[in-house]
């Protein structure tokens, strides 16, 4: 039998190396299993990907149908009817004003185009003086070198800095560390939309091609919400100085915060959305950029052609797969279930949590939850950095049969510690119990070994 021992031989090139990871050989519902047969509650969907849990049967038979009538046309050559299909279902869906979809293969690549996409628009437009991208700190685009520049976390960027181009970081959207004792949330927004217009008019208005966030942030500071007309605000500034707005959804998108676009709440529209995990719920690697009409007509009046473009664009099972998730999603109402069972996890999380002397702060929206870890909850101070506490919780979560996705450097890069939880829309509310139990349990663990020195 397959165990994970023997996998210690790898000539995979792992992320981490020199680690033993446990071999996962099957998936059902939330669940995952090992090698050993150790099952696993999936409680952030990897990273905020299998929507739909795993083994979904509705999902599995529409990519087999689709291998059996056709698996790739390169799209230089041909569309297919699943891509515009899907393309349909999406624009259908979409924000006011969205008119076509980009396929792309995942989430990097998703910011890529839009990095290339708002660029080239203003070339076709004639305003080929905009070159500068505005973007936040504490903010998480991809790993390819556009999506890195334009990302916020300074660990992730330091090494590759010489590689990267030039992009202005402005604040996040961080109540819990950066709003003022006597600020509303409202005036912390505005504040934050005024250090924005500072930024602009430093570049120079006509200089900036866009500004890109991450509705709520997802992997680098765990579930930040923005605060009440945050974007409201960005997007009339954007408009005033004719900036356009990339709005990242790969990871916060398709229903995770019980909207199917996160922005939906925030009452606003941006120019250009990227979108990818949950689309295809980890059932085949897709992202899409959605775009608006104004920009497609002015890529048809311009040079008509977008001067992009990858291998597996559109690739016909990918579109199966994300067409049956957002089916299924539809038809079982799972965006109502993420909002419900958002509440279900937000009530467990306080209750577990909210008094619990090294959790600082609970926050998110619908199944998309993180709590933030503090060595000293009235300071707020974060635990030492070396100490690494968000990989001890996870290893600890491991050890317990449960999955999160604890990063480090929730502050700046560096310091800070958050657990992100973003389970498939189809957990049920006992399944939350025990993801909370074992959490509970996996922090408390975790944080009684650095108290015993076992560090
Ligand atoms: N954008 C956001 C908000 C993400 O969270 C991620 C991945 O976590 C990406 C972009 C990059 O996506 P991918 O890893 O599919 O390239």
């Amino acid at each position: 039998m397959l165990c994970a021992m023997t996998r210690a031989m790898t000539r995979v090139f792992h992320r981490t190396l020199g680690r033993t990871l446990p071999v996962a050989v099957s998936g059902s519902g939330v669940t995952l299993r090992d090698a050993d047969g150790k099952a696993y509650i999936d409680a952030s969907g990897g990273a905020a990907v299998s929507c739909l849990g795993h083994g979904h049967p509705d999902v599995v038979a529409a990519m087999h149908a689709q291998i059996d009538k056709l698996s790739y046309a390169h799209t230089s050559f041909f569309t297919t009817e699943v891509a515009e299909e899907l393309a349909d279902t999406l624009v259908a869906g979409a924000p006011d004003g969205i008119g076509q979809v980009y396929f792309v293969s995942g989430g990097s690549e998703a910011i890529e185009a839009a990095l290339k996409m708002a660029r080239q628009y203003f070339v076709e437009i004639g305003q080929p003086e905009r070159r500068h991208f505005v973007a936040r700190r504490q903010s998480y685009h991809g790993n390819t070198l556009g999506a890195l520049a334009v990302g916020g976390n300074a660990w992730r960027r330091a090494q590759f800095a010489p590689l990267l181009i030039d992009v202005a970081h402005v604040s996040p959207c961080y109540e819990y560390r950066d709003r003022g004792p006597d600020e509303t949330p409202e005036a912390y927004g505005r504040r934050l939309v005024t250090e924005l217009a500072v930024e602009i008019e430093r570049l120079g208005p006509r200089n900036v091609i866009a500004f890109v966030a991450e509705t709520v942030v997802g992997a680098t500071s765990g579930a930040l919400t923005p605060a009440p007309g945050y974007f409201r605000g960005v997007r009339e500034l954007c408009d005033r100085h004719g900036i356009l707005l990339i709005l990242d959804e790969v990871m916060c998108g398709m229903g995770r915060t019980g909207t199917l676009h996160a922005c939906e709440q925030e009452g606003i529209s941006p120019d250009l959305l990227t979108i990818a995990k949950g689309l295809g719920g980890g059932y085949q690697p897709i992202g899409a950029l959605l775009v608006q009409q104004r920009i497609v007509d002015a890529f048809a009046r311009g040079s008509g052609f977008f001067q992009h473009g990858h291998t597996y664009l559109g690739h016909a099972v990918a579109c199966a797969a994300a067409l049956a998730v957002q089916r299924v999603i539809t038809r079982d109402r799972l965006l109502e279930a993420c909002t419900r069972r958002g509440e279900d996890l937000r009530a467990s999380l306080t209750q577990r949590f909210g008094a619990h002397p090294h959790v600082g702060d609970i926050r998110g929206r619908g199944l998309f939850m993180a709590i933030e870890l503090v060595a000293d909850r009235a300071a707020k101070t974060p635990f030492e950095a070396k100490l690494k506490l968000h990989a001890r919780v996870k290893q600890e979560a491991m050890a317990r049969g449960l999955m999160v996705y604890p990063m480090g450097g929730t502050i700046d890069g560096r310091l800070g510690d958050h657990v992100l939880l973003a389970p498939p829309y189809i957990v049920t509310t006992q399944e939350i119990g025990q993801i909370v139990d074992r959490l509970g349990e996996a922090v408390d663990a975790s944080i009684a070994a650095l108290a015993g020195g076992s560090h």
